[in-house]
């Protein structure tokens, strides 16, 4: 039977960690504080966003939500995007995507300033996780399946590391963050051949492309970690990840469940980026 890395675990021990780094913040009178903006209302997002305010919330960080309607113009949303950078109370900007179509995402995520973009819009915080500078901000969800790993006591360095998936919201700046921990990392996608086997090769497998439960028996090895990114909802609208566990957990050594696993954390993730970026302001 594998071990079940369960978010929850990990998010506690964050937990421990932020509560005191808050309380250092409130010494000084510093209050962190999160400006989640919404464009429209999607059901995703909304969920999203609960769990974000409750994380944050339960850990002494403000929440403001600034909400926009589906047809708001460009220039109006960085506008607004501005003036949330200006003001001096806010630590830290979560923008929901993708925006609607009429809007250029590129540019308006340009706009969201470099020090308090706490879930790595701005193309200068990707670039840095490229080069390997920790100052600034990676995006949540890979960094989250890096803590999951590192609570568990497993180092990456020197291992064999395969990702399925190669988004530049998952899998590729998990790879940085990964090869960053010295792994060999091989990033998987669509094309690749041979799928199956290299994933049953790796010592840590990692599967984010976002397909309901195709990880099954054929993709794994005796022995393995396995990470599930994927939130998905299969053609019972159930909610499951890209592996398919019940087939996988018996044969691995490691594995996250779907919910309650690496989903868990990356709300943690979030509310210790918003930490740290107030904590920079000092
Ligand atoms: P995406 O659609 O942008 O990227 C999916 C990637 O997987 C692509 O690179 C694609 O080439 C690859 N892929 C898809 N099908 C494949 C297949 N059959 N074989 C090999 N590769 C395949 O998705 P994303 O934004 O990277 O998200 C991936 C998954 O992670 C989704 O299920 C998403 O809901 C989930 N997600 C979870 C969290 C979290 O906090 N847990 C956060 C973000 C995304």
């Amino acid at each position: 039977m594998a071990v079940l890395m369960k978010g929850s675990e990990v998010a506690k021990a964050m937990k421990e960690r932020m509560v005191n780094e808050v309380e250092r913040l409130g010494q000084k009178g510093i209050v962190p504080c999160l400006a989640i903006i919404r464009v429209g209302a999607r059901p995703d997002d909304l969920s999203y966003e609960r769990s974000a305010i409750k994380k944050c919330e339960g850990l002494g960080i403000k929440c403001r939500v600034f909400e926009y309607p589906e047809d708001i113009a460009q220039q109006d949303l960085m506008e607004e995007i501005r003036k949330v950078n200006d003001d001096s109370q806010i630590h830290g900007i979560l923008l929901f995507r993708p925006l609607p179509g009429h809007i250029d995402e590129k540019a308006v995520r340009c706009v969201v300033s470099p020090g308090k973009d706490v879930d790595c819009l701005n193309p200068v915080n990707l670039a840095k996780v490229f080069e390997g500078d920790e100052t600034g901000f990676a995006p949540c969800t890979p960094e989250a399946v890096v803590e999951i790993l590192d609570h568990y006591g497993i180092n990456p360095e020197g291992k064999r590391v395969t990702i399925i998936g190669r988004s530049l919201v998952v899998g590729k700046p998990l790879a940085m963050l990964l090869i960053r921990r010295n792994a060999t990392v091989t990033v998987c996608h669509t094309r690749t051949k041979n799928l199956k086997e290299t994933c049953r090769q790796a010592e840590i497998l990692i599967a984010a492309a976002g397909r309901a439960r195709m990880v099954n028996e054929e993709y794994v090895s005796e022995g393995q970690v396995v990470v599930d990114v994927g939130i998905n909802v299969d053609q019972d609208g159930q909610l499951c990840g890209d592996v398919d566990f019940e087939k996988v957990e018996p044969i691995v050594a490691y594995i996250t469940p779907v919910p309650g696993g690496v989903g868990t954390v990356t709300t943690s993730v979030l509310a210790n980026h918003v930490i740290r970026a107030a904590g920079n302001d000092t």
